[in-house]
């Protein structure tokens, strides 16, 4: 296994003490995934908890056979499959890497152990899964009342902050896939961003230029955390 530096990338991690944070990486196991890996399907029980290092994960939300759209997007701010430590269900939502990168992987089990003996690491978990319940609740506000222009800024600032301002690998397609629009409307919000220079895209490859013009342009949904 790579050996961790500190401080460990994680944000949640990081809010840890140095002793909590030893004895949390001594039962995780450093994993890569690359972009497109499944990390949860649909259905089937959790097995592992992930803290991500590095790269961007999708939790996928299906409507129909021919419908789906990306409900949540998580970095190294959070962490993934926190509704296993809710109940013994399976996985409500397929989540699959967006962005390719690291992460510690612990089992569920272990993970309950360490929060049950650790009351100011669950109290950071608990405030963690408020922050995404308060993000989805806001997401709906966002498909039902903001533009496809304010939700495209919004998305590109989150995922962008998620993966730490690195070019974005995505076509107008796979945006309007996962933002469930039309192709039609993110190609008419990007090319817009683009003639304002408040991004470049290059053969599917997009960077933000001017984070501050886009916010501009963005609705106010995207809540950063706060550990
Ligand atoms: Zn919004």
């Amino acid at each position: 296994m790579e050996k961790l530096s500190y401080p460990i990338e994680n944000l949640l991690i990081c809010a840890l003490s140095r002793r909590l944070t030893d004895h949390l990486i001594g039962q995780c196991r450093q994993v890569w995934l690359a972009r497109g890996d499944l990390v949860y399907e649909r259905n089937r029980p959790y097995r592992y908890i992930y803290f991500p290092l590095s790269g961007v994960y999708s939790f996928r939300a299906i409507a129909d056979d021919h419908r789906s759209m990306s409900i949540e997007t998580i970095g190294r701010e959070g962490m993934l499959g926190v509704a296993a430590l809710l109940g013994n269900g399976d996985a409500r939502f397929q989540c699959v890497s967006l962005v390719s990168g690291k992460a510690l992987r612990i089992s569920v089990g272990n993970i309950r152990k360490i929060l049950r003996n650790n009351s100011g690491f669950d109290r950071s978990v608990g405030r963690y899964i408020m922050h995404l319940m308060g993000e989805l609740s806001q997401s709906i506000v966002c498909v039902q009342y903001h533009t496809v222009e304010q939700r495209l800024a919004r998305w590109l600032i989150e995922v962008s902050d998620q993966c730490q301002g690195e070019a974005l690998e995505f076509t107008h397609v796979s945006i309007a896939r996962l933002m469930g629009v039309r192709r039609s409307g993110v190609s008419i919000a990007a090319h817009g961003f683009l003639a304002q220079s408040l991004i470049s895209y290059t053969r599917g490859s997009l960077r933000i230029l001017n984070r501050t013009g886009l916010m501009e342009k963005s609705c106010n949904c995207y809540i950063p955390v706060k550990h």
